[in-house]
């Protein structure tokens, strides 16, 4: 759905350069025709297994509603993701609270919801158990379990690790679901865990799969009715061409796993997933202006997005693919590093690629930015954040309007001495 006419880069059969006449740059992107690709090979390979939208990949509300209108849940990680969650029109019953770190107001806020949790500590159980007693409700509680699987992904996206801040160690688990059949006002209805993100090969989640059904059984014993089994997110994507899993092979390798560890039960879970990346993640191209270029020891091609638009290749080291949105027909000639506008060294979104020609006012498109793309981004330097657009076929929308410099001040205040 990413190609070109005339030698412009086309989002479905829109022209980024039509988009950025009107949006100025930068812009985020997103075809809907991929996005509803996504969620259609997630429910063709996993049918009767529950789905969750993991909504810190991208909560921009017009994305959140499609992907609710597909009959996915969500995972929230914040009282603000609840929120956004519940304007998406996300079925509550389908979303599950998680966090490792979740204040007395959050709680509250997902029981009033009726929301289901992902408890992360013995703390946070009792916590849960007293508000819920108080408002006469009753929750439906997992724990999240640290299955000691290392996901071999970059390691600030490792999450299942033992020296993890996530989950429940191995050996604490039953004292965890003893104490959660003794409080009143939660209920333990399933078992959770998430390994990292970025996963490209299956056989972790395989071997995290099967951990986590060996505590299943240990659970049910405890006498825990147990109704979902959720193995989180995690699976990668495509972002150096050199293929990634579909969500096809991702059934492949563990349901048959599953069925054959759930045979093993008295009890008849669900599978759940919570996707984000891998829903949202190809969706969308962040198209960035060039500014100037500056031939030295290297190639400089500066654009006017930086890690303050992008933060993945700041942050994890990422590698996304990038081209010449204006100049798509052209042949590679010259090596060239593309770098943001921000005041830090480290402030480059990719590293020696070979480009056409590039000139000031080019175009950058960078592939694969629907995942913690602007989620992510910040107002450093000034820079108010970027507009979002949604491709649908031959038209297209703004689906979040540029900040203005005023959105640089919004909450700020200055004491009366200084007015
Ligand atoms: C981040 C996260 C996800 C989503 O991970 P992806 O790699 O984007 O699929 C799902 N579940 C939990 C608990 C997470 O923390």
């Amino acid at each position: 759905m990413f190609l070109s006419s005339d030698g412009i880069l086309t989002i479905e059969n829109v022209k980024v350069t039509e988009i950025v006449e009107e949006t100025g740059t930068p812009v985020y992107i997103t075809s809907k025709a991929i996005l509803e690709n996504n969620l259609n090979a997630y429910k063709s390979a996993f049918p009767n297994e529950g789905l969750l939208y993991a909504v810190k990949a991208n909560n921009n509300l017009a994305l959140m509603k499609i992907i609710a209108s597909h009959g996915f849940g969500a995972d929230v990680f914040s009282d603000g993701e609840l929120y956004l969650a519940s304007l998406a029109g996300f079925d509550k019953k389908k979303v599950l609270f998680n966090g490792n770190s979740k204040s007395r107001k959050e709680i509250e806020m997902g029981i009033t919801a009726g929301v289901k949790f992902s408890v992360d500590s013995l703390d946070e159980l009792r916590t849960i158990s007293e508000i819920a007693r108080e408002s006469g409700k009753e929750v439906e509680i997992a724990f999240r379990v640290n299955p000691d699987v290392d996901p071999k992904t970059h390691p600030k996206i490792a999450t299942g690790l033992k020296e993890s801040k996530f989950g429940i160690p191995h050996e604490m688990v039953r004292e965890a679901y003893e104490l959660a059949l003794k409080l009143d006002g939660v209920v333990p209805a399933g078992i959770h865990c998430h390994i990292g993100s970025q996963i490209l090969d299956l056989s972790p989640f395989v071997h995290a799969l099967n951990k986590v059904m060996d505590i299943a059984k240990e659970i049910e014993q405890l006498g825990v009715d147990l109704r979902f089994v959720d193995m989180g997110g995690g699976l990668g994507i495509d972002y150096e061409g050199k293929g990634a899993p579909t969500p096809k092979d991702f059934a492949n390798a563990i349901l048959p796993e599953f069925e054959k560890r759930k045979a093993e039960l008295n009890s008849d879970p669900q599978l759940w997933l919570e996707p984000g990346r891998s829903i949202v993640g190809n969706t969308t191209v962040l198209i960035t202006r060039v500014n100037a270029v500056k031939r030295g020891y290297k190639n400089f091609v500066a654009v006017d997005a930086g890690f303050n638009i992008l933060i993945r290749p700041a942050m994890y080291g990422s590698y996304h693919r990038v081209a010449v949105a204006n100049k798509m027909n052209a042949e590679a000639e010259e090596t060239y590093t593309v770098v943001g506008p921000i005041c830090e060294s480290g402030d480059i979104l990719a590293k020696d690629r070979k480009l056409p020609k590039v000139e000031a006012g080019d175009l950058i498109a960078v592939f694969d930015a629907g995942a913690y793309g602007f989620v992510m981004s910040s107002q450093y330097n000034g820079r108010p954040r970027c507009a979002e657009v949604l491709v649908n076929g031959d038209k297209w929308n703004v689906i979040r309007e540029r900040e203005s410099y005023g959105d640089l001040i919004a909450k700020q205040k200055l004491p009366d001495w200084l007015l």
